[in-house]
């Protein structure tokens, strides 16, 4: 089932020079299996762009998900995750 959530960055950091993981607000009865994935929707000035993410956290853990993110030099979601803070 596709469902649609606007959430929140609860935590940010470096875990190294060039992946960041990042923990997102999700309802806790947002369930999923591991290998699952998300569609993040970016707000850029052209539009919203969508770029897909793993779950790396556990199903276990309710409430907010972790995306561990890989920048890619010059890449669009890239350079918005690196703006991005925690609470936005
Ligand atoms: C099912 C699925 C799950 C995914 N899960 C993750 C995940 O957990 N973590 C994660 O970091 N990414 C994941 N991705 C990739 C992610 O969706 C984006 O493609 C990635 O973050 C690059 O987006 P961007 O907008 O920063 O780069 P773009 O602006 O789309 O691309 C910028 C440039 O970088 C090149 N490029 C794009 N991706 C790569 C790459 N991986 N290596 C080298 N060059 C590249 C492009 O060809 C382009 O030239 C997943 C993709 C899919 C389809």
């Amino acid at each position: 089932m596709i469902a649609t959530i606007n959430s929140k960055v609860l935590e940010k950091k470096d875990l190294t020079a060039s992946v960041t993981s990042m923990w997102l607000e999700v309802p806790q009865s947002f369930d999923f299996e591991p290998g699952q994935y998300v569609i993040i929707s970016i707000p850029t000035v052209a539009g919203k762009i969508k770029r897909s993410y793993s779950l790396a956290s556990s199903p276990a853990q309710k409430g907010r998900v972790e995306l561990c993110i890989k920048r890619i030099e010059g890449g669009i979601a890239s350079g918005y995750f690196k703006n991005v803070k925690e609470g936005m």
